[in-house]
């Protein structure tokens, strides 16, 4: 145990993305809400957007102990460019080469182990949440006899679908890419296609590094889950009794942040004001606006977010829409006039929105999400439906528990993982699925659904509730 026997030490080392730094900094400060100190590891350019929120944390909870340890990243020397010390760095453009890039990233990070040993060695924190994408870390921690946990960022439901594919590969006994077939062994009859599925073939570079992250989680002490019982009791349950050792769920994780400023401060800068945005969705009717994001690492091309305008324009309906674009960039994806045209009741976002802060207002009435977790997680802490519109990795699972689990979405109709120009979206589905979400009896029922889950992720983190509880037991487990 770290310096005060009471006081747990938890050592937490998420990786560079936004995706999986802000559920980490999210669950640090839900562990020091419960008393236990906690300390993020990260890179120079990280703990910059990391230490503003802790800051603000800290002079709100002025007795609670939450720290960065910086470490070094040295980018060129790793072959990276410049500054690429989080995966927004390359995933903000379409280059050619960034599926290398990208790779080298990942690999790139083997350069923390020694860092990390040495501050496990002199730190002897109680325990450490590493990452999943950091398969090193198992090994490093047991050196020292800390206990390591995984954190991969998302849910029961995603990590069963996951293991289920991978033990029965059902996707290899389907004549075709597009025929629909059953996940053996997943409760619940999910139903999916061979081209929604994210499994990289294990004879890549790739596919030796997944198998590598799923060696080192069998040697873990256990995962650390962003979600609550409620949301996924058939999962929770299969995924403790058949896939790992141990699992805690604490989430959802988002709703540690009560305040504007909290809420406003997630991840990078906003790039509209805080103020004006909540000041803009006052002047609308309840459950009138639609939200529209894709999260922090899908691109679309010019050819999709001209289409999504088009849909957003022809639906009629108020809307917020994020595009991962900056100030001054061209701006060939906006249809001309379009935003003079939607001025009042349309407001788009370039760069960087506050997500849950827009989420969690009365006037916001439906979200068309990506299916990130978080994203998804965020969604239902706010009691909104959805229009489930997965692009990549494992937001097809996420999809199934949306449209066929819970039933508080509707699907905008993504086919496959987006590679090419084929995967494109209409502008009148974009309209359809809109309305479908907001309009009409079903809409109501899919609306009363998701707000009474709303009410029970909320619950879960307060006393006596599910996560509270699960967290109570982590702390317990590993103050002794
Ligand atoms: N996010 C945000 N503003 C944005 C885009 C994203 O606050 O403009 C946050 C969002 O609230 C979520 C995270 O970034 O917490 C994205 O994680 P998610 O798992 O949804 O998707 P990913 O970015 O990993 O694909």
């Amino acid at each position: 145990m770290g310096s005060n026997p009471q006081r747990l030490h938890v050592m937490f080392f998420p990786f560079m993305a936004h995706g999986h730094m802000i559920p980490t900094l999210d669950m640090a400060k839900r562990f020091s809400s419960r008393g236990a100190k906690s300390t993020i590891l990260t890179t120079p350019l990280n703990s910059k957007i990391l230490q503003k929120h802790i800051d603000t944390f800290k002079n709100l909870n002025p007795s609670l102990e939450i720290e960065i340890q910086v470490l070094d990243f040295p980018c060129v020397q790793l072959g990276l460019p410049e500054g690429c010390e989080n995966a927004d760095f390359l995933t903000s453009n379409n280059n050619a080469d960034r599926e290398d890039m990208i790779l080298k990233f990942f690999l790139s990070t083997r350069y923390f182990k020694d860092q990390l040993e040495k501050l496990l060695e002199t730190m002897q924190p109680d325990c450490l949440i590493a990452d999943m994408f950091f398969p090193w870390a198992t090994q490093a921690a047991e050196k020292f006899n800390v206990p390591r946990l995984v954190f991969h960022g998302f849910g029961y439901f995603p990590l069963c679908f996951a293991y289920c594919i991978k033990l029965h590969k059902p996707q290899k006994r389907v004549a075709s890419s597009c025929e629909p077939f059953v996940i053996p062994d997943l409760p619940g009859n999910i139903v999916m296609t061979r081209e929604q599925i994210s499994d990289s073939d294990e004879g890549t570079e790739m596919g030796k590094f997944m198998l590598e992250v799923k060696e080192s989680e069998a040697k873990s002490s256990g995962v650390v889950v962003n979600s609550f019982y409620e949301l996924e009791p058939d999962y929770a349950d299969f995924y403790k009794s058949v896939v790992a050792k141990r699992a805690w769920h604490i989430g959802p994780l988002s709703v540690v942040n009560r305040g504007l400023g909290e809420k406003a401060e997630r991840g990078k800068k906003a790039s509209v004001d805080e103020v004006e945005c909540i000041k803009w969705l006052d002047s609308k009717e309840p459950n009138s606006v639609v939200y529209i994001s894709f999260g922090s690492v899908a691109n679309f091309k010019n050819e999709q977010l001209i289409e999504i305008a088009a849909g957003l324009e022809a639906s009629g309906k108020n809307f917020i829409w994020v595009v991962r674009k900056n100030k001054g960039d061209n701006e060939e994806w906006l249809p001309e006039g379009m935003e003079e045209r939607t001025k009042g009741r349309g407001m788009i976002i370039r760069g960087w929105a506050p997500q849950v802060l827009i989420l969690d207002h009365q006037a916001t009435g439906g979200f068309v999400t990506h299916c990130g977790w978080n994203s998804l997680l965020e969604g239902v802490a706010a009691g909104v439906p959805m229009v489930t519109w997965p692009v990549g990795a494992e937001q097809f699972y996420n999809e199934k528990l949306v449209t066929q689990v819970l039933r508080t979405g509707v699907t905008v109709g993504a086919k496959r993982q987006v590679k090419g120009l084929e995967d494109y979206i209409s502008r009148e589905k974009v309209v359809e699925a809109v309305r479908e979400m907001l309009d009409g009896e079903e809409a109501e029922d899919r609306r009363r659904r998701a707000k009474k889950l709303g009410e029970k992720a909320n619950a879960a983190v307060e006393e006596g509730g599910s996560s509270f509880d699960d967290l109570n037991i982590f702390i317990e487990e590993f103050s002794s």
